[in-house]
């Protein structure tokens, strides 16, 4: 591949944690000749009958691709394993449905196997000459100054010590890596856990062994307060997940009262599951939490740099934390050749050029939560997402609706929230125009035609009732 470097096979990095972040890591430092060790704390996925975890299935788009491509793996996943989502299929509570596009040039997501990605890109890894796989190596203890690692084996407890020139933490929302580096000054950071809980069930296949509804889309029963979604899986099922408050899980105590909620609020998704599936599974399992973390900088000196989840964990209601965190490996490969491999240049001007990125979309991820709870429910929303449709109909170029610019571009997501606040000017502009000029006309004419007070009236009375309705929403879409 292009940039190909052989200089760096004396510079041995340590990417710790072998998730979908970790592999890819592995990978494209590989592609750069360095001498890669990975280490992860469970055994090979690839042995497992059973992979313990969250998540089964996730929704990926363009920069997730475009970093599989990057290690020539992009075909496998997405041709011969993804199944597309072309759009939102809206269930409403009295079991009819709608279907929102994605996008008007019939883009699509892709919902993907995170245990076949997984693997798909441990193997890529291994396939490469300078990478060392250990499995089973969980980092317990960390010296940054010394470059020093200590790993416990989970079964038999025994530790070893190694070192590296690099240390790179893929190591998940609960990094390790990072908890060392906060031991440092200098290093920001928050987390913040969400009040609501997200649990997996499924919809089997039917009778016939075929998806029990239509594959192509990412279905969802916004709720309000509660929400479930369903990813299409390969065999052909669904996995079904449910958020909603913690406090509501645990009301759900008895298999009555969880099939009257169930009845009230989502009664068509009752038969995909089945009764008796439903009730088991959910007291088999319990609601899981959510976490979003924000930290910076990404790097201590030229020793340590944090990718993933373990720089920037986020709700998942972007469907973006395993796409911004592939993409994080595709901004830090093009700084390495951009910088021509400096460790001492590149790693501080990773920090500096992601951490706007990755805080970005860490505040979407948060803001699409309120979307996909409540907003497809709304006719303000809907009403906005057929203007931006129609704005980006006729201004391609300029007008391109959020979703959109997260989803199916690589502009950096900071970016995309700048040009969503411009257009959100320019509508709120154009439509106290189009209402001032309303408004100026209709007086001129009716005080011609002698009945100004009556229509002044009722005009008063309709634009303060349109501006109560509008500000809360207004007021949401202006932050973002
Ligand atoms: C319910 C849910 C749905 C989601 N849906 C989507 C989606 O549709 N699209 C999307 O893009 N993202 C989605 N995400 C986010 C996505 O799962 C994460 O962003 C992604 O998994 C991050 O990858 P990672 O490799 O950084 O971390 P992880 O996947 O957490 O991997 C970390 C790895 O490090 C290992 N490890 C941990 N600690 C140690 C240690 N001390 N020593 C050694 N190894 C260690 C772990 O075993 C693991 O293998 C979803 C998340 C959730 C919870």
């Amino acid at each position: 591949m292009e940039g190909k470097s052989n200089k760096n096979s004396d510079t041995q990095v340590a990417v710790v944690g072998a998730g979908l972040v970790g592999s890819l890591e592995a990978c494209m430092l590989a592609q750069r000749g360095y001498d890669v060790h990975l280490y992860e704390y469970r055994e090979d996925i690839r042995t497992l009958e059973h992979v313990p975890g969250r998540s089964i299935n996730l929704a990926m788009s363009v920069r997730g691709r475009t970093a599989l491509r990057h290690i020539g793996v992009e075909d496998s996943i997405i041709a011969h394993h993804a199944i597309p989502m072309r759009a939102r299929m809206i269930h409403r509570p009295d079991g009819s449905t709608a279907a929102i596009p994605y996008n008007k040039d019939g883009q699509c997501i892709y919902s993907v196997g995170r245990r076949f990605v997984n693997e798909v890109l441990l193997t890529k890894a291994e396939s490469f000459p300078n990478v060392t796989c250990h499995f089973q190596h969980r980092l317990t203890a960390m010296d940054i100054t010394t470059r020093t690692m200590t790993f416990t084996n989970p079964t038999t407890e025994e530790t070893n010590t190694r070192t590296a020139d690099l240390i790179i933490g893929c190591d998940g929302a609960f990094s390790a890596v990072r908890k060392e580096m906060l031991k440092r000054a200098n290093l920001n950071y928050s987390q913040n856990y969400i009040p609501h809980g997200y649990m997996e069930l499924c919809i089997p296949a039917d009778k016939h062994g075929e998806f029990a509804m239509p594959p192509n889309y990412l279905h969802i029963w916004p709720r309000g307060e509660y929400m479930m979604i369903a990813l299409p899986n390969q065999d052909k099922s669904w996995t079904v997940t449910l958020f909603m408050p913690f406090n509501i899980f645990e009301s759900l105590t008895s298999p009555q009262i969880l099939m009257n909620f169930f009845q009230q609020n989502y009664p068509d998704a009752i038969p995909l599951i089945g009764e008796e599936k439903l009730v088991k599974d959910f007291f088999a399992n319990k609601g899981l939490p959510m976490i979003s973390v924000k930290c910076s900088p990404y790097h201590v000196g030229s020793s340590c740099l944090l990718l993933g989840d373990a720089a920037h964990a986020m709700v998942p209601f972007y469907g973006q934390g395993m796409n911004c965190g592939m993409e994080d490996c595709l901004v830090f490969d093009e700084l390495l050749t951009k910088l021509d491999y400096d460790l001492s240049l590149v790693l501080p001007a990773y920090s500096a050029k992601r951490n706007p990125d990755a805080e970005a979309i860490v505040d979407l991820a948060m803001y699409n939560y309120v979307e996909m709870r409540d907003m497809v429910n709304s006719r303000w929303f809907l009403l906005r997402k057929k203007l931006d449709n129609f704005l980006n109909l006729i201004f391609p170029r300029s007008w391109v609706p959020l979703y959109t610019m997260v989803t199916f571009s690589r502009e950096p997501y900071h970016m995309c929230i700048k040009k969503k606040q411009r257009q959100d000017k320019v509508l709120h502009c154009t439509s106290l125009a189009v209402l001032g000029t309303a408004v100026v006309g209709g007086v001129v004419l009716t005080w011609r035609s002698g009945s100004a007070s009556d229509w002044l009236h009722k005009t008063f009375n309709f634009v303060v009732t349109a501006g109560r309705s509008a500000v809360p929403y207004l007021d949401h879409v202006t932050l973002y």
